[in-house]
């Protein structure tokens, strides 16, 4: 199957889970995660359609983003951004979703600043609390969002998870749902909406169950791509 063959069949997965959980199929993001992948199927999956592309390691989104400049893609960052490395590569990306510092949070503002863009943030929030792995706990993230009030260029405008690798899809629907109920609270709590927009939630294996708990933004790799010869 080719990379456009395999799209369309995401798509059309994306749009009977939106259907099915009585939402908008248009309101799900589909982010395609081209990691270890060749700029030949990030062409292809351009020519099918695609134009938001997701990549974890900053020396490599740089590249294909320097190699793809012929392309209106707009770049996701979706791995750990150390921050002193935010001011040279954050303006690089239309998205950073793994914000999960308020100095880092603050070096991307100021980076946009100086730029003059306007990158759309996305706070990770770690639910599991895993050692290994990065994000914010949920405890921190109050803070995040007063600081982000007062951001002049970036804007915060949802969160992330990436939770422990599950051995089937229902495995992850516990976290799905904690990360909307987390959501939830802190619009309650009077958190402006505008933060609040977007949860990126959900990965090859399980972005269906992710729709059905209310993700607006899923990531998805391997489904489009084939199967990753290199570890991440
Ligand atoms: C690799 C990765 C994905 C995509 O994973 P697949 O299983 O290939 O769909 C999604 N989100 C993050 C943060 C990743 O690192």
């Amino acid at each position: 199957m080719s990379v456009a063959d395999r799209l369309a069949g995401i798509r059309e997965r994306i749009g009977a889970a939106a259907r099915s959980a009585g939402r908008d199929p248009s309101s799900v993001r589909l982010v395609a995660v081209s990691k270890t992948f060749p700029i030949n199927l990030i062409r292809e999956a351009y020519a099918a359609g695609q134009r938001e592309f997701g990549e974890n390691r900053v020396q490599e989104a740089l590249q294909k983003i320097a190699e793809t400049t012929d392309l209106e893609i707009r770049w996701h960052l979706l791995g750990h951004l150390q921050t002193n490395k935010a001011r040279k590569a954050g303006p690089a990306f239309a998205t950073i979703q793994s914000v999960d510092s308020l100095e880092l949070l603050q070096k991307l503002d100021q980076a946009a600043e100086q730029a003059g863009t306007k990158p759309e943030l996305l706070i990770q929030v770690d639910l599991a609390g895993e050692a290994s792995k990065f994000g914010a706990p949920p405890s921190e993230v109050p803070r995040l969002f007063e600081a982000a009030a007062a951001c002049r260029a970036a804007s915060v405008a949802g969160l992330m998870t990436l939770p422990p690798v599950p051995d089937t899809p229902e495995d992850a629907r516990p976290w799905f749902r904690t990360l909307r109920d987390l959501r939830d609270g802190w619009l309650a709590s009077g958190v402006p909406a505008p933060m609040l927009r977007e949860l990126s939630m959900g990965m090859s294996g399980d972005f269906e169950v992710a729709i059905q708990e209310g993700a607006t933004m899923v990531r998805v790799g391997t489904a489009i791509f084939g199967s990753r010869l290199v570890e991440d």
